[in-house]
């Protein structure tokens, strides 16, 4: 393992995070624990959690682990979340940190963050007079919290805003070797403000691994996509700590393995992705699920939006996406719809929460002209 120095905090932290969002829930909540631990004995020592994550399963998973290893809680940086939608005051937001110490089974939180911001006004919410921040400051004055920082899917000049005031001790972004030439600006901004930089989605949310055949580009000599997408965010000098979603142990030896012997992309390499990345990488559903649960007609709509990508990443026609569909429908993400693309009522929902910021309302319009190519060729036959 790797270790690098997260900003100007002085701490040297694990070059991979293991990222608390994949557990795998049909094991216990000990196997998964034991996956943590397994983790830190192979020299992971940043771990990243939030409420919510795993079915809500995540922080208590984590809180297993960490009273298991006690004795090295010392070397351990624990980070977890809240956002300032949900804890929009000082009190709340202090309730919540007090209930992830519970949860967490510890006496702090090593780097707290202000969780998910999309938009400015987000932030302002979490800075007003009352609000979340001043409960943050409150907990980090009693010992509850060490770091303050912060988790955005802002782009590169609004990413410099938010660094440039002196709030946050390190901030974390979406980003990797797909959609790099698209989020460098914030990341050269949050670095050279002396933040620490955690890379969150460095397999773009899987979908580098399940198209590692038309993303082949990626890969240098002897290596896959998925370890050339690992070594491009672990061997960054940008990027303090490469956050990965583990759920297996192969994960996790994949991730260490990677940065054992990170070297860092040529100029050559970088050169060589250029030549092949498009804006369409930067406009990939990542899985994330933010926007589920909030459509009124429940269209899934991360479910479309990942279907989608196969245009995007595959450069796939009109035709073969209508035949994508069929199979989709019978038998894979679509399979489970209660809704089709269709039925949206373009509220805009699903929009506002999107963390990628995708015209999501177009691509079902443009979904629903596919659904209806389908019907007809089905009815034909
Ligand atoms: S815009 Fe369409 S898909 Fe999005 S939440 Fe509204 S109805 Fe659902
Ligand atoms: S549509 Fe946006 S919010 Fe929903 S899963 Fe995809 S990236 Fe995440």
């Amino acid at each position: 393992m790797i270790y690098n120095i997260y900003g100007k905090t002085g701490l040297r932290v694990s070059a991979v995070g293991f990222g608390g969002m994949r557990f795998d829930l049909k094991q216990s909540q000990q196997a998964n624990a034991d996956l943590l631990r397994y983790a830190v004995d192979q020299g992971i020592t940043y771990l990243d959690t939030a409420p919510g994550y795993c079915e809500d399963q995540s922080e208590d998973i984590f809180g297993l682990a960490i009273s298991q290893m006690a004795d090295q809680r010392e070397n351990l940086y624990v980070s977890t979340k809240g956002m300032p939608e949900e804890f929009d005051t000082a009190d709340k937001a202090i309730a919540q940190i007090d209930k992830s110490l519970t949860r967490l089974n510890t006496d702090y939180i090593d780097f707290y963050h202000v969780w998910c911001i999309r938009r400015w006004k987000e932030y302002e919410l979490a800075m007003k007079p009352g609000g979340q921040y001043d409960g943050l400051l409150k907990c980090k004055e009693q010992g509850k919290i060490k770091h303050i920082v912060v988790s955005t899917h802002l782009r590169g000049p609004e990413v410099q805003d938010l660094v440039s005031n002196n709030e946050f001790e390190g901030v974390l972004l979406g980003v990797n070797i797909l959609n790099f030439l698209y989020r460098w600006e914030g990341v050269q901004a949050a670095h050279k403000a002396g933040l620490g930089v955690v890379a969150m989605n460095p397999l773009a949310g899987g979908i580098i691994p399940q198209s590692e055949e038309s993303l082949a580009f990626l890969a240098g000599e002897g290596e896959t996509p998925t370890q050339a997408a690992l070594r491009f965010c672990i061997s960054c000098p940008e990027i303090t700590i490469t956050l990965n979603g583990f759920t297996t142990k192969e994960h996790v030896d994949m991730a260490c393995n990677v940065a054992d012997k990170a070297t860092p992309f040529t100029d050559a390499d970088i050169e060589r992705i250029r030549g092949h990345v498009t804006d369409k990488m930067d406009k990939l559903c990542t899985g994330c699920g933010y926007c589920m649960g909030r459509c009124p007609v429940d269209i899934p709509v991360s479910n479309f939006m990942q279907y989608y990508n196969e245009k995007l990443l595959m450069n796939k026609t009109e035709e073969e996406m209508v035949k994508q569909l069929d199979f989709q429908q019978k038998w894979l993400l679509l399979a489970d719809r209660k809704a089709n693309a269709a039925d949206c009522i373009q509220c805009g929902r699903c929009e506002m929460a999107c963390t990628q910021h995708l015209d999501i309302v177009r691509r079902l319009e443009e979904m629903a002209g596919w659904e209806k190519m389908l019907e007809n060729s089905q009815q034909k036959d």
